[in-house]
């Protein structure tokens, strides 16, 4: 049983706070899915948990099984069971997904693993070409091939926890179902699974245990699947008016998207060592 803990967890980027007072907690087999308007925080919740650079914890705890997972390197974190599907997964030239993969379960497992064979057992489970796996990592792809690339990677190194930051933004219906599914089945099998999204659809293939809505950088509220039909029929207005009087969804994204990028001068690799 393996679990990723996050209590009042502070994270800021340069002198802007972003997540703030975030309690989630996420054990093996379980689905936890966050949902909230564009801007509250939700893609920085993943960059922090997997340690990408320029995210500051401002304060409380990230931890995987009681370990402190802040001074934890990214390979680290992967190293000690932590997946992330990225919302914009990054294009590694000159790298192919098989070398990636075989690099990386060398560092976790001992046993002999024929990653070519298994990645394409499983491009063929979630409709993927296997012509593509001899591409360099997500280099020209289409946006849906990606994230069906990051979902055939993640059953191959199958991992203690899986954070999908929109696993389903740019997936056809029947390659959303298959990707959905094929993460559904490894739940059983002990995954857990911190899973963004903006729609029920994603849900109703990996159905989660339980919704919470990310609203400016905290959680305002968790409940059972019916949170997130309740959204899709009612939109954020109900968890954004309280905090200001303006309208709706344009609350949370208004203040942040006028800030200044000031990570422009930092690097950008999600595998960087964040200590360096
Ligand atoms: P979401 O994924 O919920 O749409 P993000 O976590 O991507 O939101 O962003 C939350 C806020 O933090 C946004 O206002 C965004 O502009 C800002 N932000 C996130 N990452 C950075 C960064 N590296 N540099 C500057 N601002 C950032
Ligand atoms: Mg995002």
């Amino acid at each position: 049983m393996t679990t990723l803990s996050m209590k009042n967890l502070g994270v800021a980027v340069g002198d802007k706070q972003i997540l703030d007072g975030l309690d989630l907690e996420v054990s093996s087999g379980e689905v936890h899915a966050v949902m909230g308007p564009n801007g509250a925080g939700k893609s920085t919740l993943s960059n922090v948990i997997m340690g990408k650079a320029g995210y500051q914890i401002t304060g409380g705890s990230l931890e995987l099984d009681g370990q402190d997972l802040s001074a934890l390197p990214t390979w680290a974190r992967a190293q000690a069971g932590l997946f992330l599907a990225m919302q914009y997964p990054t294009e590694v030239p000159g790298v192919s997904v098989r070398e990636t993969l075989e690099l990386a379960l060398a560092e976790r497992t001992n046993e002999e693993i024929d990653v070519q064979s298994r990645l394409i057992e499983e491009a063929e489970k979630i409709g993927l070409s296997s012509e593509l796996l001899d591409r360099a990592l997500n280099v020209d792809m289409s946006g849906g091939e990606k994230k069906r690339n990051e979902t055939a990677q993640l059953a191959v190194l199958a991992p203690q926890i899986a954070v999908l930051d929109e696993l389903d933004s740019g997936l056809d219906i029947d390659a959303l179902r298959a990707c959905a599914e094929r993460v559904e089945s490894m739940t059983e099998q002990g995954l857990g699974v911190l899973c963004i999204t903006h729609y029920h659809r994603l849900l109703d293939y990996l159905p989660a245990d339980r919704v919470h809505i990310l609203v400016d950088g905290r959680i305002v509220e968790s409940g059972g699947p019916e949170l997130a039909i309740e959204l899709e029929a009612n939109g954020y207005s109900r968890f954004t008016e309280s905090e200001s009087d303006a309208e709706g969804v344009s609350v949370a994204i208004g203040g942040r998207s006028q800030q200044p990028n000031t990570l422009a001068t930092e690097s950008d690799d999600p595998f960087a060592d964040p200590l360096a």
